[in-house]
């Protein structure tokens, strides 16, 4: 009988220094969200088919190609959540948080899914980190949005990132230019790849970030968005673009970026990375202004909205490394002996006290010989080790061990934890 691998594209985390790696990045991502001002939402990873066919768009490629479906046992279709946008509105209009002038500041984490082919930085199952502001119509909004998106790369140690920035207009400025750039690229038709051809008749917006040469070539000289854009729009975007300059948020403007989803309007960005870490798949983050989601789905009063996704395995892929030391702080060592059962028992309870103390414990309950206990407790990174043998218990002592120095310390079993935690000679490894 053969195994079983992981679904392809998908991957699993196995603890070790990329776990704590990937933990880390979610810890500086709430911090950075907390400071802020957002809430975390979780929602499920299944929603109704259908939202995102409403929420993203039906002629996306994340809902025509991309979305896995499954049917519920009504028969109703399901889909993975490919984002994390569509379902977060979904939740605020469903718990009646939005409108009349409320503004939300939501952030979230989690896995997405997309049946994409998989490539170096793209897979099936991947991570987002994302933000979302509702209710709240100011340039200022999106600029300090994508002010914080640049502060967490930069926490992460992000250095060499480019920020780019867009804007499609409202719905108007966005049919009107749809329809300038179908009669531009339909005079040219012929010289479009097949895949061209077909975002011309569904989504031809999306001809501007094809990356299909023939597709390219055939973009020069098509109309820019920017001119098309209808004053209250073109104030709106500058507003953007005075605040970003306040912020010192270097940034440039891209005419062609038109970002993947339907619910864009006005402000859209997105950040690439420039250290080629990631080869051909370099956007890290991407998101904007989508004041005609909340429309879109259902909501009977319009709500500004704002929000961004980073990719969580592709930031890690980038930002340097530096794999925090999984070190144990305490190994419990129980030397076997005549007294074994007791012995266990009490290895078995001070480790359990350590880590109600928040102490990193291990604790090798094969419990083998001294030696193969002490030398597991060194493979583990403990920086102390608490020795228990049967003269310590009759004693009611243990025996401290400094792993770094071989310094040896007998304390009363009462206070050995409280060694450990407050003995800052313990900490050679910082916290535990
Ligand atoms: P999007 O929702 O497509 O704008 O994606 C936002 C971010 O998620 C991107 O900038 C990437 O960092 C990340 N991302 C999107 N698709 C994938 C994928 N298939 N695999 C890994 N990361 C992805």
């Amino acid at each position: 009988m053969g195994t079983f691998a992981a679904v392809t594209g998908m991957n699993d985390l196995l603890p070790g220094p990329e776990g704590d790696r990937v933990r880390a990045l979610l810890a500086a991502f709430r911090d950075a969200a907390a400071r802020y001002g957002f809430g975390e939402v979780r929602t499920p990873l299944l929603e109704r088919a259908e939202l995102f066919e409403r929420g993203v768009g039906a002629a996306t490629d994340i809902v025509d190609k991309e979305l896995f479906t499954l049917a519920d046992r009504g028969g109703r279709a399901l889909a993975l959540r490919p984002e994390g946008t569509a379902p977060a509105a979904r939740a605020a209009i469903e718990h009646g948080l939005v409108g009349r002038d409320r503004v939300l500041r939501w952030c979230y984490a989690g896995p997405m899914y997309r049946a994409e082919r998989p490539a170096k930085g793209r897979f099936r199952e991947f991570h987002q980190v994302g933000a979302e502001v509702y209710g709240d119509p100011s340039p200022a909004v999106d600029a300090e949005g994508i002010e914080m998106a640049v502060s967490f790369l930069r926490g992460l140690g992000l250095a060499r990132f480019a920020v780019r920035v867009n804007s499609l207009g409202g719905p108007e400025t966005r049919a009107a230019y749809g329809r300038a750039l179908f009669e531009h690229f339909n005079a040219r038709r012929g010289d479009l790849s097949e895949e061209g051809r077909a975002r011309l008749d569904r989504n031809v917006l999306r001809l501007l970030d094809a990356k299909d040469p023939r597709d390219r070539a055939a973009a020069e000289g098509a109309p820019s968005i920017l001119a098309a854009l209808a004053p209250v729009d073109a104030r709106h975007f500058e507003a953007v673009q005075g605040y970003l300059a306040a912020l010192g948020v270097p940034f440039t403007i891209d005419p062609t970026l038109v970002r993947g989803l339907d619910y864009y309007s006005r402000t859209v960005f997105e950040i690439t990375d420039q250290s080629g870490a990631l080869g051909a798949q370099g956007a890290l983050c991407g998101g904007g202004r989508y004041d005609g989601l909340f429309g879109a789905l259902g909501h009977p009063e319009p709500v500004p909205a704002f929000g961004f996704a980073a990719g969580v395995e592709r930031l890690l892929m980038a930002a340097p490394s530096d794999p925090a030391p999984v070190a144990f702080r305490a190994a419990v060592v129980a030397a076997a002996g005549p007294a074994e059962g007791a012995v266990r028992d009490a290895a078995l309870r001070l480790a359990q006290r350590l880590r109600a103390a928040s102490v990193r414990t291990h604790l090798d309950t094969r419990f083998g010989s001294l030696r193969s206990q002490m030398r597991r407790a060194s493979d583990e990174g403990a920086e102390v080790v608490l020795l228990l043998g049967a003269t310590e218990l009759a004693a009611g002592t243990v025996t401290l061990k400094r792993m770094a120095t071989g310094e040896q310390q007998t304390v009363t079993l009462d206070l050995a934890v409280e060694s450990v935690v407050t003995d800052a000679r313990w900490r050679t490894r910082g916290g535990a």
